[in-house]
């Protein structure tokens, strides 16, 4: 931290007081948030802060991103998918030619375009080489088949990311990146249902289906085929990072609420507080989450300097998350029967928390990675 990102810190505060919260409650109801919400974040400069400025971005760096992902956390914001829109947005800042940098990111930048990346189809998630949606080269134009599910912004997307294959036979070799731009305007796209979840509800993940979608050449990430798989490798400490970022502040908010209410609720005459049973595990809860912050802004500075490494960005994104469900679960046992009631954040933090284990690579794949290292 430092002055000028404190002063940014406080501009997010209110951005998320004044735009965000007062709308939870019908963005959950209507399992979206409105689509103005991204091009009012974008003139408030809260898109791609870490892109370049020749490219629409604000210039600055990981640590912009990361006080928005410590803000939208303590809030209680899950609805707003930005961080899979800020992934979108490095995707082709890492992986894209001179010129669809020029064409896409100030669009992302703006806001005039959301960003999506679908990986995952109804048969395969953890295992990506397998994906299925076949890309074919025909002309100028790659045709693409398959169906993809639990896509995030996959509702409000003006610019969606598909991993294909474009050469079936091979593993991950035969996979590519390509972009859609608009995808609604486009024939041979269509929209499934936005899917029911037992959190997260504002935000939009939704099954995306392609029949004989024409996506022309020149959107293939990079412009070179097979490099896909790479190319998600590359990116996936910070996809990651944005996670546990989220993780180990939602896990601190949790402990902010819980102290708040047992220093107030009174049972057998006393503060919850005064029992040593409360006083021992909150005592325990807050070494944690310090532990995991300070681990967290190492992995911050190390992403900032280009040297995060697989290894430990899958440590930072299992070992938070799962803190994450411990805490919250833990939290809400204290608020009784109240913690049960939507009412109550804790409850809210508590359905919320649960897919971070799952998403972004499932705890024991990150585990799996982590091994794989220790051979
Ligand atoms: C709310 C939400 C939002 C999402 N957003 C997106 C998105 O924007 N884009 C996108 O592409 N995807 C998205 N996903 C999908 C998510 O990334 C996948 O659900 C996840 O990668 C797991 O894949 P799967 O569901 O197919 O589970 P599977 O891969 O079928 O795994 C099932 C279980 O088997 C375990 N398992 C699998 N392989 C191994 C192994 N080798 N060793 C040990 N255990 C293993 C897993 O850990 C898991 O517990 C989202 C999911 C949710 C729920």
């Amino acid at each position: 931290m430092d002055e000028e990102l404190s002063l940014f810190r406080d501009n997010v505060r209110k951005f998320m007081t004044r735009e965000i919260t007062p709308f939870e409650e019908q963005w959950d109801a209507q399992q979206y948030v409105d689509r103005a919400l991204w091009t009012r974040a974008g003139a408030a400069g809260l898109l791609c802060t870490d892109v370049p400025e020749e490219y629409g971005g604000a210039g600055g760096t990981f640590a912009h991103e990361a006080v928005i992902l410590q803000e939208q956390a303590r809030a209680g914001n899950t609805s707003w998918a930005k961080g899979v829109h800020e992934i979108v947005s490095h995707y082709i800042v890492g992986c894209g030619t001179p010129e669809q940098k020029r064409r896409w990111l100030p669009r992302l930048a703006s806001g005039e375009w959301v960003g999506a990346i679908a990986m995952t189809e109804p048969g395969t998630g953890s295992d990506l080489q397998a994906v299925q949606t076949r890309a074919e080269r025909q002309g100028k134009n790659y045709v693409v088949n398959g169906a993809k599910t639990f896509i995030s912004n996959g509702h409000h997307c003006g610019l969606l990311v598909i991993v294909c294959k474009t050469n079936p036979v091979e593993g991950a070799r035969g996979v590519s990146l390509l972009v859609v731009e608009q995808p609604a305007e486009q024939p041979g796209f269509r929209r499934g249902r936005l899917l029911h979840k037992i959190g997260q509800k504002g935000q939009d993940t939704a099954e995306l289906f392609f029949d004989d979608l024409k996506v022309p050449a020149e959107n293939l990430l990079g412009g070179q085929e097979g490099q896909g798989f790479y190319q998600l490798m590359k990116q996936l400490p910070r996809e990651r990072l944005i996670i546990a970022v989220g993780a180990i502040t939602a896990a601190e908010a949790a402990l902010e609420h819980t102290l708040a209410y047992v220093r107030e609720r009174k049972a057998f005459g006393k503060r919850l507080l005064d029992f040593q049973n409360t006083r021992f595990r909150l005592a325990e809860r807050h070494t944690e989450v310090t532990l995991g912050q300070v681990f967290i802004d190492r992995c911050i500075q190390c992403l900032i300097d280009d040297r995060l490494d697989a290894e430990t960005a899958s440590m930072a994104k299992w070992w938070c998350t799962q803190k994450q469900c411990e805490i919250v679960d833990e939290c809400l046992q204290f608020f009784g029967g109240y913690g049960y009631m939507l009412e109550y954040p804790i409850a809210r933090f508590y359905a919320d928390a649960r897919v971070q284990k799952i998403y972004g690579g499932t705890n024991e794949i990150m585990k799996e990675l982590i091994a794989r290292g220790l051979e």
